[in-house]
């Protein structure tokens, strides 16, 4: 493992290195053999909702499994040929064998019956690839700072990503609950909700991105404030480096608990499922959009939505960036409560804490709310 990352932050990465095939070749192996394994185990290792969509293609998705398969393998090749510590190409080559020897693109399900838990590595899958297709070529044309794709602790953040669209089912589940528990315990306000329900769709939609960035920005400052709660949140705050990838670091607990609180308003006051679903999957886009490494001039809109530069300075290290832009979507929200701070056309000039102190690494930034040890003490967001 120590020699494939070594290999993938190996500073010789120009074209004829052997590199970008090396790179390249593993990624679309790794997709592969996911892929088979989900042909293997689609009972599960795939969303539950999705399966009718994969069952309705399953020709097509076989056709592109094929040509991925065939492609990282012959980028393992050259590879092997162009450069001369191997062991990218090697273990591309390896996982492509292995994906063939499953079945290949003709693999199919070795499980009978169906499974009410399941992991969504589909869902993993097609979120890296639609927002990587999305993200990666803007961030390239209009970046902010000059950064490889991999750049500093991409791999942390990558595995972020990763855990929270495996466990997408836990964690929904998990979410949702508070809502559902008080959705049952007011059945007596069924007549509200219909009447909330009602009104034209978009003003629906406008409405929830409102109240549940009201909510957030709340949350959003308690955890801030309260000095046991910023350790979960300091995790999300010790990125140095910001791109589409970087939103992701976050406590799981934090994820449960941020979204428990702002889909409440959501859910309990019966918005429609159209702007529900809409609303999802724009702060989704949006919460990606704000963390990346992208540099447009917004003019008046700066004010109005919120941009890469306004929640950058939320991440910034100086100590001006200290406790403004809480909001998510709207600006005002922080006009409103004097946190709103965008400062002409200035960027912050660094990211992250002063001083540092969350532990890298996925496990240890885990532990680290529960762990206290003497040098991590103090170091709460609001005293610095
Ligand atoms: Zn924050
Ligand atoms: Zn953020």
């Amino acid at each position: 493992m120590k020699r494939i990352t070594d290999e993938l932050d190996s500073p010789k990465k120009q074209f004829g290195t052997g590199w970008i095939s090396g790179t390249l070749g593993l990624f679309l192996a790794v997709l592969g053999f996911a892929t088979v394994l989900c042909f293997c185990f689609p009972q599960i290792l795939t969303v539950d909702q999705a399966r009718d969509f994969y069952a309705n293609n399953i020709g097509w998705i076989r056709i592109l499994l094929h040509v991925v398969l065939i492609a990282a393998f012959l980028l393992g090749i050259t590879n092997v040929i162009l450069r001369d510590q191997k062991t990218l190409g090697f273990v591309t080559l390896l996982l492509v064998l292995s994906a063939s020897l499953m079945g290949g693109s003709k693999a199919s399900s070795v499980l009978d019956g169906s499974s009410d838990l399941y992991l969504g590595l589909d869902f993993f899958m097609l979120n890296l690839i639609l927002l990587g297709a999305i993200f990666i070529p803007i961030e390239r044309l209009l970046k902010k700072v000059d950064q490889p794709i991999l750049r500093y602790e991409w791999r942390e953040d990558l595995f972020y990503f990763f855990v929270s669209t495996l466990f997408v089912q836990t964690l929904t589940y998990l979410s949702l609950n508070p809502s559902l528990t008080v959705l049952a315990a007011t059945e007596w306000a069924s007549g509200i909700r219909s009447a909330i329900a009602s009104q034209p769709l978009w003003l629906q939609f406008l409405e929830i991105m409102f109240l549940t960035d009201l909510v957030q920005y709340w949350v959003h400052r308690v955890f801030h404030q309260i000095p046991w709660l910023w350790r979960f949140h300091a995790v999300h705050h010790s990125a140095q480096a910001m791109d589409w990838l970087a939103g992701s670091r976050m406590h799981i607990a934090e994820v449960i608990l941020l979204r428990a609180f702002t889909t409440l308003p959501m859910y309990v006051m019966g918005f429609a499922e159209g702007p529900l679903y809409a609303y999802i999957f724009f702060v989704y886009l949006l919460s990606v959009f704000i963390h990346s490494n992208i540099r447009i001039p917004f003019g008046w809109m700066r004010y109005i939505i919120a941009t890469p530069r306004f929640h950058h300075w939320h991440h910034g290290v100086e100590k001006e960036a200290i406790d403004v832009n809480f909001a998510i979507h709207f600006p005002v929200i922080d006009m409103v409560f004097g946190t709103f701070h965008l400062p002409g056309n200035r960027w912050p000039d660094g990211y992250g804490i002063h001083g540092h102190p969350v532990p890298k690494g996925f496990w240890r930034q885990f532990l680290y709310p529960f762990v206290r040890d003497k040098t991590n003490v103090d170091e709460t967001n609001a005293e610095e």
